[in-house]
């Protein structure tokens, strides 16, 4: 029995014969670019955007500009000085601050968290290299920002991310102003082990020369109205901001025209529609979910009218398309019933890391989710934050396959009466945090900032990120 079939044939047929978001996608990506916060292009896609969803009919579509630290990328350069000269190519990381730095390199390997107290003495005052792999045996997630940060209180005082897979280039991913910092390929990363292991010693040198300063960027955001239940309301997000040295398209872009997608289409059904489906596209995702966190605070006051937020960051990529739950058990049963109904796998798990736009709404104790494939646990970005991102990767039968399961979970969550979900309180979600392993990394951020307030010279952009409250912390 499926109680919504009328509505679900409605969503399915409209989505399938519709090509809406890959032509939206080959805009958002050829003629937007990256939609690097603070650019030219990101403005051009936030009008572009808002337009498109007025197109649609949505109602209430408008853009929420904020301010947020900025940077400008500059050209990088690593120089081997000892035992050759040469110049290895390389890119400096969003946000991280210009500076010239020479020094022992140091090849950490994947960075696993016991290795950085284990080797200081060698770190110390030198260059550390880590890969963008996850360590082996590692139950979560270790991010690139975790490895930077544990390198920093260990001494190093230059800091080279190595890519993991072969033939996509350097990566990129933000880090925080404190020490020169920047990506290299696999096959240069290779070279330089190779020659620590040939010659035992090597000696590099990073000069950078990015600018950091504050800029303003948007949230574009578009309800769907509701009908009998108005007052209440779902979130469906995305951030549609992509890293300068790519298009983005895998990531975010495949999700942002999915939640485009479903927002158009669910727009149809009229007042079909219980509860009113909100979608935000936020901005400045990739330098530290500041749209996110400005969102939540602007509009802290309607969030116990917030039934559920489901995040979909990058989720017309290929694999199934189910949820990570952040931390709601009581939402499992509606899962199942959804994908009975639907007829459709809808693998499901409770997981959560801090590296997406749900967070924000998840510290504030929120009923909340992401998309994506929970049995292909996915623990590396393979182009992902490189400049092969781009249109070619993503395919109209996973945008469409995205748009037709969250929109139909979506319909459900809008619809039914009796809702679950619940706001979790402060130790809950704390609680959470640590079964997840998180809360170290948490408290890192702090421990950084201790330790380099101790330093004789601060770079004025690591003064204004010391001085700068991380914006966590007006949650906790
Ligand atoms: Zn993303």
């Amino acid at each position: 029995m499926n109680p919504h079939l009328e509505l679900d044939k409605r969503i399915v047929a409209e989505i399938y014969t519709s090509t809406e978001p890959m032509e939206n996608l080959e805009v958002l990506c050829d003629i937007y670019g990256s939609r690097f916060p603070g650019t030219e292009e990101d403005r051009g896609a936030v009008k572009w955007m808002v337009e498109k969803l007025e197109e649609y009919g949505l109602e209430n579509v408008h853009a929420e500009s904020f301010k947020f630290p900025g940077w400008i990328r500059g050209p990088a350069r690593l120089e081997i000085l000892k035992p050759m000269e040469r110049e290895i190519e390389c890119i400096s990381l969003p946000l991280g601050v210009a500076g010239e730095v020479e020094g022992k390199l140091i090849y950490l390997g994947d960075g696993h968290p016991d290795v950085y107290e284990k080797r200081r003495s060698e770190i110390e005052g030198n260059i550390a290299m880590v890969t963008s792999r996850n360590p082996l045996g590692m139950k979560r997630y270790l991010h690139r920002t975790e490895k930077y940060m544990r390198c920093i209180l260990a001494g190093a005082r230059g800091w080279i991310f190595m890519n993991h897979y072969p033939a996509y280039g350097p990566p990129t991913g933000s880090i925080s102003p404190i020490i020169p910092a920047v990506g290299v390929s696999y096959e240069d990363g290779c070279f330089l082990r190779r020659l620590l292991k040939r010659e035992g010693e090597v000696v590099v040198r990073i000069e950078t020369t990015d600018k950091n300063m504050e800029m303003e960027t948007y949230n574009v955001v578009a309800d769907v109205p509701g009908g009998e239940a108005d007052d209440e309301y779902l979130i469906v997000g995305c951030h549609y901001d992509g890293h300068d040295i790519a298009q983005g398209a895998i990531d975010p872009a495949s999700g942002t025209v999915a939640a485009m997608e479903i927002a158009r289409v669910l727009n149809l059904l009229g007042e079909r529609l219980k509860r009113r489906v909100r979608l935000i596209l936020f901005g400045a995702e990739e330098l530290g979910l500041f749209g996110s966190y400005e969102y939540v605070e602007r509009h802290v006051d309607e969030l116990d009218k917030l039934r559920f937020m489901l995040n979909l960051d990058a989720a017309g990529r290929e694999g199934k398309k189910g949820v990570f739950l952040h931390g709601h058990p009581e939402l499992e049963p509606l899962l199942e019933r959804a994908a009975r109904e639907m007829g459709v796998e809808l693998p499901y798990m409770q997981r959560v890391t801090p590296y997406s736009d749900h967070w924000p709404f998840f510290l504030k104790g929120v009923p909340c989710g992401s998309g994506g494939d929970p049995e292909a646990m996915r623990t590396g970005r393979g182009y992902g934050h490189t400049r092969y991102d781009t249109v070619d990767k993503v395919k109209l039968s996973d945008l469409r396959e995205a748009a037709s399961t969250y929109a139909r979970l979506l319909l459900r969550m809008a619809n039914i009466d009796e809702w679950p979900g619940r706001r979790l309180r402060w130790e809950e979600v704390e609680g959470f945090i640590r079964e997840q392993g998180y809360y170290q990394t948490i408290a890192l951020v702090e421990r950084v900032k201790e330790y380099v307030k101790s330093w004789k010279e601060i770079h004025p952009d690591t003064k204004a990120w010391l001085e700068r409250e991380a914006p966590y912390k007006a949650f906790l």
